[in-house]
């Protein structure tokens, strides 16, 4: 028998919607690309983003299923033509500028994007693309009549203010069913190519009501929402939908993440509630640390994830400026949120910082487990370092054109390609990737903990460890540093420092002092990179 409720398609601009008829006047203040700050609400911006749609779909031929790209910073326009596009049934592809341009030009093409809107910032980069892509149709350049670019040589350039003033405000969504795609990213790929990832309405609406729950990002309409992670990277960790849903206010920083502007938003947003990656709050931190005037008052919560938060970032947060942080962990294929480590009841303060430095636990609708290579459920005992797996209705279950089968297996879970261990708690904890983990005689040694710790010792900004071939233990970890402006921390020192808080065996067989450390398109530490640049060096003592 079925049960007799309404059938009530779960489709990503009922989200907007929502926002703009029960909370139309909440504000939306962004750092426009042209300078000054603008403001807006989730009333108006339904009405644009509707205009928006009403003239994609007028004057661009857009229909169902056209994937359409953006390169653009977080800001009111993106979540316009995020939102507009997405409700004309169109699959809104965000780009990331950061990646190398061949990658632009393959997933460009690969997705067969038929429009690129794009902020100014990035005109020049289109520019010097457009020739390798052919099927792009013209650009849609993010500004007014007054700003937009002189230059000619680009293909069809749609002034984006004008292409929406022809648009009606009063426009209509198609309907469709809930499991149209409305969403690609593209992983960043350190080897191989960039696969992409096709969201539905459906997981990103489930996804992000997953993310406002209490024990996720508890995210209200008391709070003033700040995604510093872009749009472009992965989803916006599901905040461009859960921070309307839930009534929340948003500040989009734009451009400018270097810790000054950063301050700057969180202050004049009153922001409440921001997420991003540990080198952005490194750059927040940095600024703080030398206008010791400057506090916090307004910000309650941060989350922090895309790698593990070290240790002194947390400190820095909760101890010197009352923020609470919370680590999680996710992937692009997740949507990407896989787990948050929010305290669970019944845990003593004393056990609970340990427990908050790891990744967490999956919310409702992640299912997680890890094994061995041969596909065994591994203990739940803290200890016991396995593949980490995961499932649920926002998970991937392919990539884009049916590639990177290998990463899906006949039970639906997806090998996430993370090393994790997951403790009495159900807290899991990431180790490693599993093409990072260092491989010393046999058994495994985690270059994320080696790195937290090392992060801890007075004077290191960044610190990297990476296993390099060894002609006894095939692999040993060397410890890579950048020191903080000013510092003269030696090797004996950081040794002095991990001493004791590591198995013996642990201890890196070297320290290597650099002035910076590679970073992927997204903020991760590259060990590809890394790994190349010292693949001529020898541990002392070793033959060459
Ligand atoms: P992306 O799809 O670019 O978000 O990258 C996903 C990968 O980032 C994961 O598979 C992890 O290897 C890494 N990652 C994300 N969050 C964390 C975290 N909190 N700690 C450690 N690694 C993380």
């Amino acid at each position: 028998m079925r049960g007799l409720m309404q059938d009530f398609p779960l489709l990503v601009h009922q989200v907007l919607d929502h926002a703009a008829r029960w909370h139309g006047r909440t504000a939306i203040v962004s750092r426009s690309i042209e300078g000054p700050l603008h403001r807006t609400d989730y009333a108006t911006l339904n009405r644009r983003a509707r205009a928006l749609a009403s003239a994609a779909e007028q004057r661009l031929g857009l229909r169902l299923g056209a994937v359409i790209a953006t390169m653009a910073w977080n800001s009111w326009r993106h979540l316009e033509i995020w939102y507009g596009l997405m409700g004309l049934g169109a699959i809104v592809h965000t780009l990331n500028p950061r990646l190398f341009t061949e990658q632009l030009a393959y997933i460009i093409n690969h997705a067969e994007d038929q429009w690129i809107f794009t902020d100014l910032t990035f005109v020049p980069l289109l520019e010097a693309l457009q020739e390798r892509l052919p099927r792009v149709k013209g650009f849609i350049i993010m500004t007014d009549e007054a700003h937009m670019p002189q230059s000619t040589t680009r293909r069809n350039p749609i002034c984006y203010e004008t292409l929406l003033a022809a648009g009606d405000p009063g426009f209509a969504w198609p309907s469709f069913d809930e499991n149209t795609a409305c969403g690609l990213c593209y992983t960043s790929g350190t080897t191989g190519n960039p696969k992409g990832v096709l969201y539905s309405h459906r997981s990103n609406v489930l996804h992000g009501l997953m993310c406002a729950l209490g024990d996720t990002m508890a995210l209200s309409a008391r709070d003033r929402v700040m995604p510093v992670v872009p749009m472009f990277h992965a989803n916006t960790w599901s905040l461009a939908f859960s921070a309307p849903l839930s009534g929340a206010a948003l500040v989009m920083p734009g451009a400018k993440l270097d810790g000054p502007s950063l301050y700057e938003m969180l202050d004049v947003g009153q922001v409440s509630f921001a997420a991003a990656v540990p080198t952005v709050w490194l750059m927040l931190l940095a600024h703080l640390e030398k206008n010791p005037q400057l506090r916090l008052p307004h910000l309650e919560r941060v989350v922090i994830g895309g790698s593990a938060c070290p240790e002194a970032i947390m400190r820095a947060f909760v101890e010197h400026y009352d923020t609470d942080v919370i680590h999680a962990w996710g992937m692009t294929e997740m949507s990407p949120i896989g787990s948050l480590a929010n305290r669970p009841t019944g845990i003593a303060d004393a056990e609970w910082w340990p427990l908050k430095l790891k990744q967490g636990r999956p919310p409702f609708m992640v299912d997680m487990k890890i094994t061995d290579d041969a596909g065994n459920t591994l203990p739940h005992d803290g200890r016991t370092f396995g593949r980490l797996k995961v499932k649920g209705p926002a998970v991937a279950r392919s990539y884009f054109r049916g590639e990177g089968l290998a990463a899906f297996d006949a039970e639906g879970w997806f090998d996430t390609g993370d090393v994790a261990t997951i403790d009495e708690w159900g807290f899991m904890q990431i180790t490693d990737r599993s093409k990072d983990v260092i491989k010393s005689g046999g058994e495994w040694i985690s270059s994320i903990e080696l790195e937290n710790i090392a992060l801890a010792c007075e004077g290191v900004q960044e610190a990297a460890a990476i296993g390099l071939p060894h002609p006894k233990w095939s692999e040993r970890p060397l410890l890579i540093i950048v020191r903080k402006a000013g510092a003269q921390v030696s090797a004996a020192e950081i040794f002095a420092h991990l001493d004791g808080k590591i198995a013996k065996w642990w201890m890196p067989d070297d320290v290597a002092f650099v002035d910076e450390i590679p970073h992927t398109a997204t903020g991760k530490i590259s060990k590809l990179e890394l790994r190349e640049r010292f693949r001529d060096y020898r541990f002392p003592g070793t033959a060459s």
